[in-house]
C-alpha cells in the first residue's frame, strides 16, 4: 500500500447548490423559481418533498461555513438562486438577495476557502418561465443581465466562477423527458433549450472577461463514459450516439466550435435554430471545464425507443458495493473521460466539480454514521485522477457532492450524498466517517492506494 500524493497546489472542495439546500423559499424578497413551483405540484417529486425548508441553510449557513472549515478543504463550490437576486428574473434587483450571497463570500475568504461560484444550477425565476424559459432566445439575454449584477458586486474577489451547472440535464431533464422542472417533454423544444444554454454561457463569459474581473470562469458539464452493450455495429454506434449526445453536445462546440456533425444529421428536423455568430462565441469560452462524474453508461440500440433510438442503463464495475439510487459504480470511467479531455480536446484545464454518491447509511450503537461505502467510493475515484494526472491531464481539482444532504431534485431527500448526515427533523448536522477520512486526505495532500 502506498501513499499517492496530489499536486502541490491541487483544489479539495465539496460542492452544494442553492434550491437543494437553501430552504427560505419566500423570505427576504425572494421571489418564486420553477423548482419551487414544480416541486409544490403533487405527483412531480418523490413523497411530494419539496425544497421549502430543504437544510435551512439560508439561516444556518455560518454553521455551515463553520463545519467546511472544519473539513480543511480549500475551496468551495455553490450556487446563486437567481430569483432571490432578482425576483422576476430581470429588472429589480434585491439587495437582501444579493447581501446574503455576498457575506458568504466574505467569509468563505476569511477562511480562506476559495469560493467557486455557479451562476445557474436550476432554478430559474418563475416569471421568466412564464415568458418562454430557456426556449426562448430573449433568454440569451435574460441570463447576460443577471450575470452583470453578480459580476459587478462579486466579480472583485470572487476567484472561480462557473455560468450554468450541466446544461445538458437542465435541457434533456427540464424539457424531454420532463421529470424535472418546468416538466416540458418536446424533444426540440430541448434541443433549442440546450443551444440558449450554450449562447447564454458564451455571451456571460464574454462579459465577464470585458468587465476584466480577475478570476477564472468556465461552465460544469455533466459527463458520462459509454459503453456499447455489444459489438454489433448497431449497439457501437447507439454508444457513439449517445456520447455524442451526452457529452460532444457541449464539449464540441466549446473547445471545436461546432456540434458534433452525425448527431445533428441524426436528429434532422430537432436541430436547433442556431444565430450566425453563436458557435464563434461559444468557441473557446471558458478558462476552465467542469466535468461532473458520477457513473458510466452501457447503450443498447432500440430503433423503437424514441427519436435516439437507443436504451441505456448505468453500468456497475463493483459489486459489492451499489448506491441508493441504483445507479453503477465505474472509477475506470472517470479516468476514460479524463484521458479524452487530453487526447482528443486539447488537454484544458478541468476539474472534478462533483463526483460522489449516495449511499445508505449504517448508524453505529455510538451515534455515529458509519459510510464505509462511500469512503471506498471516493477512494477508488481519487485514484484514478491520480493516475490521470500522472498521464499529463491538466485536471487541477475535485469537489466531492455533496457537502450536505440535500433535496435531490424528483428523488426528494430519500437519496443522501452528503458529507455530512442531514436530520431533517431537527435541522442538526452530523458529520459522517468520510468527513473525517476526506479531512485527512485534504490534510495529507493525497490518499492510500
Ligand atoms: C447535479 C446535482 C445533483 C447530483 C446528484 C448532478 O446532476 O448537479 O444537483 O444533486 O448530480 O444527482
Amino acid at each position: 500500500m502506498g501513499f499517492v500524493a496530489f499536486p502541490k497546489d491541487f483544489l479539495w472542495g465539496a460542492a452544494t447548490s442553492s434550491y437543494q439546500i437553501e430552504g427560505a423559499w419566500q423570505e427576504d424578497g425572494k421571489g418564486e423559481s420553477i423548482w419551487d413551483r414544480f416541486s409544490h405540484i403533487p405527483g412531480n417529486v418523490k413523497n411530494n418533498d419539496h425544497g421549502d425548508i430543504a437544510c435551512d441553510h439560508y439561516h444556518r449557513w455560518e454553521e455551515d461555513l463553520r463545519l467546511l472549515k472544519d473539513l480543511g478543504v480549500n475551496t468551495y463550490r455553490f450556487s446563486l438562486s437567481w430569483p432571490r437576486i432578482m425576483p422576476d428574473g430581470t429588472g429589480l434587483i434585491n439587495q437582501k438577495g444579493l447581501d446574503f450571497y455576498a457575506r458568504i463570500v466574505d467569509r468563505l475568504l476569511e477562511y480562506q476557502i476559495q469560493p467557486n461560484v455557479t451562476l445557474y444550477h436550476w432554478d430559474l425565476p418563475q416569471t421568466l418561465q412564464e415568458r418562454g424559459g430557456w426556449a426562448v432566445r430573449d433568454s440569451v439575454q435574460w441570463f447576460t443581465d443577471y450575470a452583470e449584477v453578480v459580476f459587478k458586486k462579486l466579480g472583485d474577489r470572487v476567484p472561480l466562477w462557473a455560468t450554468i451547472n450541466e446544461p445538458w440535464v437542465a435541457a434533456f431533464h427540464g424539457y424531454y423527458s420532463g421529470i424535472m422542472a418546468p416538466g416540458i417533454q418536446n424533444f426540440a423544444t430541448a434541443m433549442q433549450t440546450a443551444h440558449h444554454l450554450l449562447v447564454a454561457h458564451a455571451n456571460a463569459v464574454q462579459l465577464f472577461k470585458m468587465l476584466a474581473c480577475p478570476g477564472k470562469i468556465g461552465i460544469v458539464l455533466n459527463v458520462s463514459h459509454t459503453l456499447p452493450a455489444s459489438d454489433k455495429p448497431e449497439d457501437v454506434q447507439a454508444s457513439q450516439r449517445y456520447w455524442e449526445y451526452l457529452n460532444g453536445l457541449y464539449l464540441d462546440p466549446l473547445i471545436n466550435g461546432h456540434y458534433p456533425e452525425r448527431f445533428m444529421e441524426f436528429i434532422g428536423d430537432s436541430a436547433p435554430v442556431i444565430e450566425a455568430s453563436d458557435l464563434t462565441i461559444a468557441k473557446g469560452s471558458f478558462d476552465f471545464i467542469g466535468l461532473n462524474y458520477y457513473a458510466s453508461e452501457v447503450i443498447s440500440s432500440q430503433p423503437d425507443e424514441g427519436i435516439l433510438q437507443l436504451a441505456s442503463r448505468s453500468f456497475s464495475s463493483s459489486p459489492f458495493y451499489k448506491t441508493a439510487l441504483e445507479w453503477g459504480i465505474h472509477p475506470e470511467g472517470i479516468l476514460t473521460l479524463l484521458k479524452v479531455m487530453k487526447e482528443q480536446y486539447g488537454n484544458p484545464l478541468v476539474y472534478i466539480t462533483e463526483n460522489g454518491t449516495a449511499m445508505e447509511d449504517q448508524v453505529l450503537a455510538d451515534g455515529q454514521v458509519n459510510d464505509r461505502d462511500r469512503i471506498i467510493y471516493i477512494r477508488e475515484h481519487l485514484l484514478k485522477m491520480a493516475e490521470a494526472i500522472e498521464l499529463g491531464v491538466n485536471l487541477r481539482g475535485y469537489y466531492y457532492w455533496s457537502f450536505l444532504d440535500n433535496f435531490e431534485w424528483a428523488h426528494g431527500y430519500d437519496p443522501r450524498f452528503g458529507l455530512v448526515r442531514i436530520d431533517y427533523r431537527t435541522l442538526t448536522r452530523h458529520p459522517r466517517r468520510s468527513f473525517s477520512w476526506y479531512q485527512d486526505v485534504v490534510r495529507a495532500n493525497g490518499v492510500w492506494e
